[in-house]
């Protein structure tokens, strides 16, 4: 192989939710290795991370996938530096507390594939609404599920890259999917989220479609909103063994919800209503097998002697899941250590 692309993959500087950025590198007779993956900078200017004045930024390699769609094409995911190395305020990677990857994350990812030109769902007529939710999650059939072709040719994107996907499903609303990616580790959890979200706006470049990431996008209806549940566990969640010490840990969230809802995603009040298996966005609850509550037990945990894992179904489907981790792993270290 003569010449590589590399793909150096970031999220910018906009607010109250970061995009994606990307740019093409070609490097010759590369690796394949991360530390081979030279050091590069962009244009901060243009993507609100820097002033004109002095706009380089600099991207610093932290992951590497192949690029299953390039020839000899590899998706590098980088951290936004400053011009003096320090990390850029708008990079929740650096603020990860997890050293030893003591902490797992499964995060379920849900999205709406979207029209252009209607802006709305696939399976939403221009005026009106399709049949009521009910027949659409894990549905089967031309009325039932939108958008199918899609979602398969993504996750075999991305199973081909080597991101740890666990499953897909077709979700309550039409035209909603998910898609769960498991990692031992914060920051490649991360990572790998990330790139399943480059790798799947690329795609809807190819279809025709966009996807819509807000967590409610049909808004005050009786439409599901979308959410990125945040599975979690850690040594000693893993290996608790009773359900006072797992309730610790529930509790330690409490005092602390407004630290959490503010890096869960932007708009998320229009989705935790209480409504649509969510709890409300000021209430905080816990509960075996509870979908209404902010954080389920999932039945696995209580029966496998309280040892298992716990999941925040506050987290909006815009969320960063960089933040996200950091929050949980400070609030979970508060009782574990
Ligand atoms: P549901 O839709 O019922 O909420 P899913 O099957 O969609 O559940 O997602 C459950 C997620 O929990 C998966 O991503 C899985 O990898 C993750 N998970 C399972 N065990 C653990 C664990 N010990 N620590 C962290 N995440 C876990
Ligand atoms: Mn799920
Ligand atoms: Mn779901
Ligand atoms: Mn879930």
């Amino acid at each position: 192989m003569a010449f590589a692309k590399l793909e150096y993959i970031w999220l910018d500087g906009y607010k109250p939710t970061q995009s994606l950025r990307s740019k093409t590198k070609i490097v010759k007779d590369f690796s394949g290795k991360l530390e081979d993956c030279p050091e590069w900078s962009f244009d901060g200017s243009s993507t609100l991370q820097a002033d004109g004045s002095s706009s380089d930024c600099l991207l610093k390699p932290v992951a590497i996938f192949t690029d299953p769609e390039i020839k000899n094409g590899y998706l590098v995911m980088t951290e936004v530096l400053n011009a003096d190395g320090t990390p850029h305020e708008s990079n929740g990677r650096a603020t990860i507390d997890d050293e030893d990857d003591d902490f797992w994350f499964g995060f379920e990812q849900e999205y709406f594939l979207m029209d252009p030109e209607t802006k709305r769902p696939l399976g939403f007529p221009l005026n009106g609404y399709p049949e009521p939710q009910g027949p659409y999650y894990c549905g089967v059939g031309g009325q039932n599920a939108f958008g199918r072709a899609f979602k398969d040719e993504h996750l075999d994107i991305c199973l081909d890259a080597g991101l740890n996907v666990e499953g897909t499903n077709g979700e309550v609303a039409a035209g909603q999917w998910e898609w769960q990616i498991f990692a031992k580790g914060a920051q490649s959890a991360g990572d790998q989220i990330w790139v399943a979200r480059y790798l799947m706006e690329r795609l809807s470049e190819k279809y025709g479609v966009y996807i819509e990431y807000h967590p409610k996008p049909m808004g005050d209806t009786d439409w599901n909103g979308s959410g990125m549940h945040a599975n979690f566990s850690n040594e000693y969640i893993r290996t608790a063994g009773s359900k006072e010490k797992i309730e610790a840990v529930c509790e330690a969230f409490r005092p602390v919800v407004d630290e959490h809802i503010a890096v869960y995603g932007a708009h998320n009040e229009q989705r935790l209503t209480g409504e649509h298996e969510t709890q409300s966005i000021d209430q905080f609850s816990y509960g075996v097998s509870d979908r209404g509550a902010s954080i389920r037990i999932p039945i696995y945990t209580a029966t496998h002697g309280w040892s298992g894992y716990l999941e925040d179904r506050r987290v909006a489907s815009n969320a960063d899941p960089y933040k996200v981790a950091a929050r949980i792993i400070k609030t979970v270290k508060t009782v574990t250590g």
